[in-house]
């Protein structure tokens, strides 16, 4: 799928189609089903959008892992976003905890089945029963969520 960066041209942005408008806007907002994007930097849209779409995902993914840990009664080290292909997530040996910075894109309920996935590797370090026990005690509907990412991976661009 390749973009043209055109106006009404749809962009994902947490599970939904956002259409790009661009205006004499100050900065790169979303409002309703519309993406504002600014005017004058419309000669970069796809280098500005990414950078946006990156500051909103880890916005976004550290409130999550911060309501899940609580949850789930586990520590963390650091929370950070990467630009991996096809990779969802990743929790280091000392609990440090990546994500893809395009979970922007899925639904909401969907990204935090990745966000619960990754904390429960801070208890269990591999994908063991036990493991599965942990994800599913607080997310019972983990499997129809991570099917949603395999259905549709190939519409997660910006
Ligand atoms: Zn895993």
């Amino acid at each position: 799928m390749i973009k043209k960066y055109i106006e009404g041209e749809e962009f994902l942005f947490l599970g939904e189609q956002r259409k790009l408008m661009f205006g004499n806007y100050k900065s790169i907002h979303i409002l309703n089903n519309f993406l504002f994007f600014p005017q004058f930097l419309k000669f970069r849209v796809q280098k500005e959008l990414k950078v946006w779409y990156l500051q909103q995902s880890l916005q976004h993914i550290k409130k999550r892992v911060e309501y899940y840990a609580y949850r789930m009664n586990v520590n963390y080290g650091s929370v950070s976003v990467v630009d991996t292909k096809s990779r969802w997530g990743a929790c280091t040996h000392d609990n440090r905890l990546q994500f893809n910075w395009r979970l922007i894109m899925v639904p909401p309920a969907v990204l935090d089945s990745v966000v619960v996935h990754e904390l429960a590797h801070t208890m269990v370090k591999n994908h063991s029963q036990n493991f599965w026990i942990q994800v599913r005690k607080v997310m019972p509907g983990y499997s129809a969520h991570r099917a949603w990412i395999n259905h549709h991976q190939d519409e997660l661009v910006i």
